[in-house]
């Protein structure tokens, strides 16, 4: 069984076994989520991220993908990179952010990771309404197969907050 917790707050804050960062394909960081978690989390994530890229991801990791790396300095053991997709009020691409969600979650079941802290992947500058990646990202954890006990939401805002309190509800 899975628990779903919610948290208001700033996910390179909290404590867990992995935190999923909302990166981009490149892996060399970003703003955001992204720049927040390689900020705090120092130079070693950057390190990992570089050899990656450098080994499997010349082209860079693929939307729906995630890999992981070290936490740095974080209060984790592992950062688990997911490219989620830019929002497109034309094509359907809920099926490839449904897959960060699943992916972090397998990758996370490699690991031996039992707490895993999610941001809303996709709703910030990737543009995803946040109602529906909300939606999207507590169906995928719900009826995930996987042997992680929690997932945590941490939303970086009140308004984001009360959207997946929502959805949980
Ligand atoms: P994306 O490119 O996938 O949209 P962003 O980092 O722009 O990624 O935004 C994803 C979500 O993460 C947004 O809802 C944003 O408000 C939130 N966010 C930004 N910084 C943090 C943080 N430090 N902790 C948790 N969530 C954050």
């Amino acid at each position: 069984m899975t628990t779903i917790e919610l948290v208001q707050g700033d996910i390179t804050r909290e404590s867990v076994d992995a935190i999923v960062n909302a990166a981009n394909s490149s892996l060399l960081g970003g703003g955001g989520v992204d720049g927040a978690i390689h900020r705090r989390g120092g130079p070693a994530i950057l390190e990992e991220c570089r050899k990656l890229r450098a080994a499997h991801y010349g082209r860079g990791l693929p939307t729906g993908r995630a890999v992981a790396t070290t936490a740095g300095d974080l209060d984790a053991r592992w950062v688990i990179h997911t490219v989620g997709p830019v929002y497109s009020a034309t094509e359907d691409r809920s099926a490839l952010l449904a897959s960060c969600y699943r992916e972090s979650l397998r990758v996370a079941d490699e690991l031996g990771a039992r707490t895993v802290a999610f941001p809303a992947i996709s709703t910030g500058v990737y543009g995803w309404p946040m109602d529906d990646g909300a939606r999207i990202a507590v169906e995928t954890a719900r009826a995930a197969d996987t042997a992680v006990e929690e997932v945590r939401f941490v939303l970086f805002d009140e308004r984001a907050y009360e959207v997946f309190a929502g959805r949980l509800r």
